[in-house]
């Protein structure tokens, strides 16, 4: 599966873009980084698919959680990583939802 180039939260514009390397800025290698200050998303390009759709969505709750405004005092960036660690998780695994179809019944 491609990944969207870019997509909108809250009404705001994300872009995704694919990076050869990506460090933190510990110096400790990760597969994708969300810079909420650009609102942008970095996904490292040579991962498999399914690494980078995984390491997609993971980003994809960091940014849903930058614009949800959540309190930083509740929740911390230990915390935050698990959240978006377990909502990656589950979004990869069996995850099927068709709004409109919710809508239409
Ligand atoms: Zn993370």
């Amino acid at each position: 599966m491609e990944l969207p180039k870019q997509f909108r939260l809250k009404g705001k514009l994300w872009k995704v873009v694919l990076v050869k390397q990506l460090v933190h800025e510990d110096g400790t290698k990760c597969y994708g980084i969300c810079d909420t200050d650009t609102r942008v998303i970095h996904i490292e390009k040579n991962l498999n698919p399914a690494e980078r759709f995984n390491a997609f969505l993971h980003e994809l709750c960091h940014a849903m959680i930058h614009e949800a405004h959540i309190d930083e005092t509740l929740l911390d960036g230990k915390i935050e990583e698990i959240l978006c660690e377990a909502f990656a998780d589950i979004f990869t695994h069996d995850f099927d939802i068709n709004l409109m179809e919710k809508f239409n019944e």
